[in-house]
């Protein structure tokens, strides 16, 4: 198998030749005579504390370097992309990695074989490949590449012996998604500069996420609220209170636009001290734990329930992950891979977990059959992985918290928590559905009335894994409480009458779309096909650090620069900016990676419609998109008496006299950003002005 990979990539590099980035930068991989072969091999990871953590499982005999990150990039001061030659990138150094590449060329010197254990995804594979091109040598000691999706002394063990070669497939993805945001941020930032601020940037997928920020923010001052009016009943049985809605009137669903029809209802009710119970019905629900995290999952979780961002989130991931020093027994990976969009987990993992469950709960809280969570046909290629799970299922977030960070902590104990509860059994209710037809004629004497109430309650019969484990909530996850917030109901039969204590009418208006949380995005991004596990967190950290949006009461509001940047950008791009083609690319980024489409057509693809777009931008009609011009109209150059317009700058956007630069001189700047928030006629309901 090896043996075939190899020489199908040797043919593949002599039939390319020509190519410059097979002489410049290819690993050259082991071919040739081995040199003397040394006594300790040397192991490649990118960052220091995992260097640690793999340095104490393997001992004597091997030596581990950190590269800290990339070490070559496309250049910083230029495009630093040959697009008329298939899109060459020309890779330099980073700048002050440079004593990093010597150490590591020096260690690499007549050891016994040279293992890159960077991580496994195409940022991981892409690091490998690059250094591999900087220390390898003909005849020099074997390269090999070693993936490991935790690191746990048996999970590195048997990673070095299955050592492999470098997925070039991978590495391809990984410089199409590099020389796409390139080409993106380079061309399409300048438009940018000359319509709305010199000096800002476009992102490729941050502008698609804006983009959903802004139409949000749109559509909720767009947004009309609406009035309508509940009826509730407060009944009382053995002494319990519970609450009924009026459900239907007329037999269909209960509509009631204002206070005079809510009065009328009330009203028709006066008389009646019961109501009779006309319809019950009782039903077993069970409810299901969740599957374990991935990261979209693990990112959304944490910001609900421990306020965390998804940077935050990452980053402390990558600390539990990389490994932690637990007294004596040493530094412990204690996640697995933090960058996953599978669910899917070991039956080792699966069973540990059970026998803990028993243990700690009893047998009737493991769940029936093990659940491994494996979807089947994985979505993109990034499900070689597992969810991110805890190493060792029995190392109990109490047992240790000495050891960890509050902020460290918690994060394990969520994801342990999730974990374990995804082996429990489901939580089961008994749920009742009470219904009190008051057209039904009852034996009060009182004429019926077109009204059905209807009382829903669940009681909780069994715990399950709710025992351990609670999703969370926030605004906008969808309608109705869960299960186990549900009111309590007495025990009720058909025929009897149950006293009405009171009745009340409450006024309510339909409420505008929320903003999305930093939760919510990533769950939207997820569900869009836009963003990966390895992007979430950059794409949204972005869009705040450029100043596109705010936080605030962790929701997210387009500040003005952000609303310009959105209009400029889609009027401009229209092809380019939306969800459709932005999945679309990501998705074909994970076909590069399947082998199933080249990475130079693929950008060959992208190119053509983006420069066409380049080219025929409007600078003028961009600038009125993101600036108020009205005044322009009725302003006349002070020179000359020239129409005044809005140009398209190096420095950014002006305004200048019709007649510049050839007969009048006169230009300003373009101030005033953008149009005033105008006042809509909306009135809001909770002050009651415009
Ligand atoms: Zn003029």
């Amino acid at each position: 198998m090896a043996t075939a990979k190899k020489s199908s990539a040797r043919k593949s590099a002599s039939k390319r030749v020509a190519k410059p980035r097979v002489k410049k930068s290819a690993p050259v991989l082991d071919e040739g005579p081995p040199a003397e072969p040394g006594t300790t091999s040397l192991v490649i990871v990118e960052s220091p504390a995992k260097a640690k953590t793999i340095g104490k499982y393997l001992g004597r005999g091997y030596r581990v370097k950190a590269t800290i990150g990339h070490v070559r990039d496309l250049p910083e001061k230029k495009i630093g992309i040959d697009i008329e030659n298939g899109f060459e990138p020309e890779y330099v150094t980073i700048p002050g990695k440079e004593k990093t590449v010597a150490e590591l060329k020096s260690a690499a010197r007549g050891v016994r074989e040279i293992l890159l254990a960077t991580d496994p995804d195409r940022e991981g594979e892409a690091i490998a490949w690059h250094v591999a091109g900087q220390i390898s040598r003909r005849n020099g000691p074997p390269v090999r590449r070693v993936l490991f999706h935790e690191i746990t002394k048996d999970a590195v063990q048997s990673a070095i012996s299955r050592a492999g070669m470098i997925d070039e497939r991978k590495v391809d993805a990984q410089q199409a998604r590099r020389v796409l945001d390139r080409l993106v941020g380079y061309k399409a930032s300048p438009v940018l500069w000359k319509t709305v601020k010199k000096g800002i940037s476009a992102g490729r997928v941050q502008t698609v996420a804006l983009r959903l920020l802004v139409e949000r923010e749109r559509e909720i001052n767009a947004f009309r609220a609406v009035e309508y009016w509940t009826v509730e009943a407060l009944l009382a049985k053995d002494g319990q209170e519970f609450v009924a809605k009026l459900h239907h009137i007329d037999s269909k669903k209960a509509v009631i636009p204002n206070e005079d029809a809510a009065g009328k209802i009330v009203a028709d009710l006066a008389l009646r001290e019961t109501f009779g119970i006309t319809d019950v019905k009782r039903r077993e629900r069970r409810k299901n734990a969740a599957p374990p995290f991935t990261t979209s999952t693990v990112q959304q979780e944490a910001a609900k329930k421990l306020g965390y961002g998804s940077k935050r989130t990452m980053r402390l991931a990558q600390d539990l992950y990389e490994g932690i020093e637990l007294g004596s027994e040493g530094a412990v990976g204690l996640i697995t891979y933090m960058r996953t969009d599978s669910t899917r987990i070991s039956e080792t993992s699966a069973s540990q977990a059970r026998d803990y469950v028993g243990t700690l709960f009893g047998k009737e809280f493991v769940s029936p059959s093990v659940q491994l969570f494996g979807d089947g046909k994985a979505r993109n290629t990034q499900d070689a992985h597992e969810a991110v799970r805890p190493t060792d299922p029995t190392r109990r977030p109490d047992s240790i918290q000495r050891f960890l960070k509050p902020e460290q902590f918690r994060l394990y104990e969520l994801i342990w928590k999730r974990f374990i509860a995804s082996q429990m059994a489901p939580a089961r209710f008994d749920t009742t559905t009470v219904d009190f037809d008051l057209s039904v004629p009852a034996d009060t004497g009182l004429p019926p009335l077109p009204y059905l109430f209807r009382s829903t309650g669940s009681v909780m019969k069994f715990q399950g894994y709710l025992a351990l484990y609670r999703e969370a909530r926030e605004e906008g996850d969808g309608h109705g409480r869960p299960l186990e917030e549900e009111q309590a109901l007495p025990s009720m039969d058909v025929g009897e009458n149950v006293p009405v204590r009171r009745i009340t009418p409450s006024q309510h208006f339909t409420e505008p779309p929320p903003r999305y949380s930093e939760a919510s995005l990533v769950k939207e991004l997820e569900r869009l096909g836009i963003g990966r596990p390895s992007t979430y967190a950059s794409i949204i950290s972005t869009l705040v650090d450029r100043r596109y949006a705010q936080l605030e009461q962790r929701r997210f509001f387009p500040t003005e620069l952000g609303d310009q940047v959105e209009r400029v950008m889609v009027k401009s791009f229209p092809d380019i900016f939306n969800v459709q083609f932005t999945s679309h690319m990501e998705s074909d980024l994970d076909r590069i990676e399947e082998g199933q489409v080249n990475w130079r057509k693929m950008l060959t693809e992208f190119y053509g419609p983006f420069a066409a777009s380049l080219k025929d931008a409007d600078m003028e009609a961009l600038i009125a998109e993101a600036h108020d011009l009205s005044a322009l109209e009725t302003e006349r150059c002070p020179l000359d008496g020239g129409k005044l317009v809005a140009r398209g700058g190096f420095f950014g956007p002006f305004i200048a006299c019709e007649n510049h630069p050839k007969l009048c001189k006169y230009t300003r700047p373009l101030r005033g950003d953008r149009k005033p928030a105008q006042l809509t006629d909306q009135i809001c309901h909770e002050c009651g002005g415009p």
